[in-house]
């Protein structure tokens, strides 16, 4: 997506090897007209699908998962985050290992949120190491739910996360930037790649 891409060039900051920081429009100050647009390309690019429910995960999925939501007329559910390992026989809960704070997060969506019946499209706002996706594939499976695909903002091509993602059954990723790499301090994305 152009628009993306530009904000992307003209906003963004490398941080260190693999870190991209987005902050001024998508995760702390939000662009609103920005998220709208995406949401409306996500509706575009799974139209076809018969999705009944969208999942993210708090707190920079909610933002883009709502205008895709808003725009297919589905509801938006975003799993929660917690550091303790509560167990509950009312959640669906996977563990969720993050890379760049070395943590590891249980993310939990209460049950009467997904059933079986629904056809859900999983969005998030980074692909990286596909962690984060795979939990939310694992609440999805757990419920019973079928998975039409997954909306990415920002995939950072150049790491692992869409091959695990496929090597889980994860097909059908649809990413509005595709990060082919970072070469001194400028972000170089898939379409440009010499
Ligand atoms: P994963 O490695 O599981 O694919 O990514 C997990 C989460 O880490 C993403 O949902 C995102 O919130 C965060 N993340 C990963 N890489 C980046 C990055 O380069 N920039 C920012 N701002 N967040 C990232």
């Amino acid at each position: 997506m152009k628009e993306l891409e530009a904000r992307i060039q003209s906003e963004g900051h490398v941080l260190g090897e693999d870190i991209l920081k987005v902050d001024s429009f998508l995760n702390h100050q939000i662009d609103p007209n920005l998220m709208q647009a995406m949401g409306n390309e996500f509706a575009r690019l799974f139209e076809s699908q018969g999705v009944t429910k969208i999942i993210t995960v708090e707190a920079s999925g909610i933002a883009p998962a709502v205008m895709a939501g808003l725009a297919l007329d589905v509801p938006v559910v975003f799993a929660r985050k917690s550091k303790s390992r509560i167990l509950s026989d009312e959640a669906f809960t996977a563990d969720v290992y993050s890379y760049t704070k070395q943590t590891t997060n249980q993310i939990r969506i209460e049950k009467r949120f997904l059933s079986a019946s629904d056809r859900v499209l999983i969005i998030d706002d980074f692909l990286a190491n596909g962690q984060a996706l795979l939990g939310l594939k694992a609440l999805a499976d757990e419920a019973g739910a079928s998975i039409v695909g997954a909306g990415i903002v920002i995939e950072k091509a150049f790491q692992p996360g869409r091959k695990a993602a496929n090597e889980a059954g994860l097909n059908n990723i649809q990413s509005l930037a595709r990060i082919a790499a970072f070469e001194d301090g400028q972000v170089i994305f898939v379409d440009e790649e010499k």
